[in-house]
């Protein structure tokens, strides 16, 4: 069921992977597209469905950047309508006021700023640093970078850190967007430039990180001269995270454990140097995480295609999200045992 410009989308919330990406996605690609659309069973597949904090700031957001009318977002919804006018850039100031992730608020705005009619600054705040969203780190290092590729010139700075679970952190984006998105390949990822391992802590003591890096370092098999410590600020805390830093010629990846209570500084430091292992060892150029946020941005430039891991249930769903939004083909093939093809290509009826 795909639809035309200006008729409504409907969305089952229920599909998939069932989260909360599902309404990302879904804003930002109705900002672009300017595309109303429904949505039932919101987070259906949640253990607390519907609309949490995070998502109603995702969606006010959106509304204001889109001038839409909105419809059900209230704690625990789970329906929305949302129908977007025109996309206005400028300077906007989003507060969560929680820990709840900015970089995840910044998923449903930033592809429509990308193509505006003018430049946007925006200031974010809550948590920069937060499980089951893209870190600070990772959107600087290896998100961003691939969007200033295909034509905007996008900056982001990290003001203050927000660690899960107290948040406070801010960060501030500034747009300048391209008329169309260039659509690339990306089978590659080239030599391996710089790698580094990085753990750190803010009001927690400095053992956790030291383990945290001796851990790296073994599985890794990486000397001294690759592994920091950063103590931050105690006020800061109290947090931990440990992230592990691939720089290769066409592309750079992140990978990052969370400290959490009650999880050993090990078993954080081993969870990330395995995702590490198994990207250095598969030879592809997109990892997991970036491999499901790839889709819309390529959507938008009407094609291109990149190698990865096997495809995610999130990378799946999201590409069904796509699918109804767009006419757009996307194939994901297995070309070897570890690595899978996505392409995306417009579809002519
Ligand atoms: P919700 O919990 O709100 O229902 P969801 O379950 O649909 O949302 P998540 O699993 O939280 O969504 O994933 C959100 C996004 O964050 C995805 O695009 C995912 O790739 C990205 N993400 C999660 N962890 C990382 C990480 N460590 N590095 C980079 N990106 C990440």
């Amino acid at each position: 069921m795909r639809s035309k410009k200006g008729a409504l989308v409907l969305i089952d919330g229920a599909m998939g992977e069932g989260g909360g990406q599902i309404l990302r996605t879904s804003l930002a690609l109705s900002l672009c597209l300017g595309k109303p659309f429904r949505m039932v069973n919101l987070r259906a597949r949640r253990k607390k469905p519907g609309f949490r904090h995070q998502h109603l700031v995702c969606v006010n957001a959106a509304a204001k950047i889109g001038g839409a009318r909105i419809e059900g977002a209230t704690l625990g919804s789970q329906e929305l309508m949302f129908a977007p006018t025109t996309i206005r850039p400028g300077h906007y100031h989003f507060d969560i006021g929680t820990a709840g992730s900015t970089t995840l608020v910044l998923q449903s705005i930033l592809p429509a700023l990308l193509i505006a009619n003018g430049p946007s600054t925006l200031i974010l705040e809550g948590g920069t640093h937060n499980p089951f969203a893209p870190p600070f780190d990772f959107l600087q290092q290896v998100f961003l970078p691939i969007i200033n590729r295909m034509g905007p010139k996008v900056e982001a700075r990290l003001e203050r850190p927000g660690y899960y679970p107290k948040g406070g952190g801010r960060l501030s984006v500034t747009i300048q967007p391209a008329k169309k998105l260039k659509a690339f390949c990306l089978h590659e990822r080239g030599k391996i430039l710089e790698q580094r391992a990085i753990a750190t802590v803010a009001g927690l003591p400095r053992h956790i990180a030291q383990r945290e890096i001796g851990v790296i370092g073994q599985k890794l098999g990486w000397g001294e001269e690759c592994l920091y410590i950063k103590e931050e600020p105690a006020d800061m805390g109290p947090g931990n995270i440990v992230t592990i830093e691939i720089k290769s010629e066409y592309i750079s990846e992140v990978f990052t454990g969370f400290g959490e209570r009650r999880v050993r500084a090990e078993t954080v430091a081993d969870k990330a140097a395995k995702a590490a292992l198994r990207y250095l060892a598969a030879g592809v150029p997109v990892c997991d995480h970036l491999a499901d946020q790839l889709l819309l941005p390529f959507a938008l430039a009407g094609g291109g295609s990149y190698n990865t891991l096997k495809p995610t249930l999130h990378t799946m769903t999201n590409s069904e999200v796509l699918k109804l939004f767009m006419d757009i083909e996307i194939s994901m093939d297995r070309i070897s045992k570890d690595i899978w093809q996505i392409t995306l290509s417009q579809a002519y009826q």
